[in-house]
């Protein structure tokens, strides 16, 4: 599959990987050691030629943007934030999926909020979709960039709002939170540099086409 080209794949650790790596298997391509443990960033797969690059997952885009990874596996949370600009999304893997929320304190009067268009201050790490989400409305809001648990940031009246993932619901339940609005279905999906799948069509296809066949509907 991967013919004389080299071809590298840019993967995030937790979720993605666990959930992606059985795809990757069916497309007959297994890292030669266990991503999760192992301390090495670029590691060799059963396909020669073909190796993984593990990054963090909101860098994922941007190694397959600039080249330095030919194809990678994305939440689609973090294609949005990071726009998708020049870069191909060929396949919706249908792993790790959750849904995009804006989530309050439960009790929160949100369609009052809504309706009075009160400004609110909105705590989030996705602060590009959370600005776009409710410049949509028309809501006037103020964006505060966090790194992580956005989920103290209404209890702790730093924020009205919050804009994170959702899966189960229980971390909004353990931190007395509602969702209140889906602002988009998340999934994973791959991602491909379409210079690399120029110059590399007879390696990347079949992997792309494999990927496809794999990907959960
Ligand atoms: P849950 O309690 O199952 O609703 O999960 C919510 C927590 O897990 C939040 O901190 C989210 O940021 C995180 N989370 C949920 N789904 C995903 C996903 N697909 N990718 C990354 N983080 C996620």
């Amino acid at each position: 599959m991967a013919g004389s080209m080299p071809l590298t794949i840019a993967l995030s650790k937790g979720r993605i990987l666990d959930e992606t790596l059985p795809l990757f298997a069916a497309a007959g391509i297994v890292p030669s050691e266990d991503p999760e443990s192992s301390r090495k960033l670029v590691l060799p797969t059963s396909r020669p030629g073909v190796s993984l690059m593990i990054v963090r997952a909101s860098d994922v885009p941007t190694y397959v943007q600039w080249g330095a990874a030919d194809v990678g596996v994305a939440g689609k949370d973090v294609l949005l934030e990071h726009g998708g600009v020049g870069l191909y999304q060929p396949v919706d893997l249908g792993v790790a999926r959750c849904r995009m929320s804006v989530a309050t304190k439960r009790g929160y009067d949100w369609s009052g909020t809504v309706q009075r268009g009160a400004r609110i201050r909105v705590a989030t790490k996705y602060v590009k979709t959370a600005r776009e989400h409710f410049a949509q409305k028309g809501m006037h809001v103020d964006v505060i960039g966090l790194y992580g648990s956005m989920e103290l940031a209404p209890l702790v009246g730093l924020a009205d709002v919050i804009v994170d993932l959702v899966s189960t619901g229980n971390t909004l339940r353990a931190n007395d939170l509602v969702a209140v609005e889906d602002i988009a279905p998340i999934s994973s999906r791959l991602i491909v540099n379409p210079g690399a799948l120029k110059l590399k069509r007879t390696a990347m296809q079949p992997l792309i086409d494999a990927l496809a066949k794999a990907a959960r509907p």
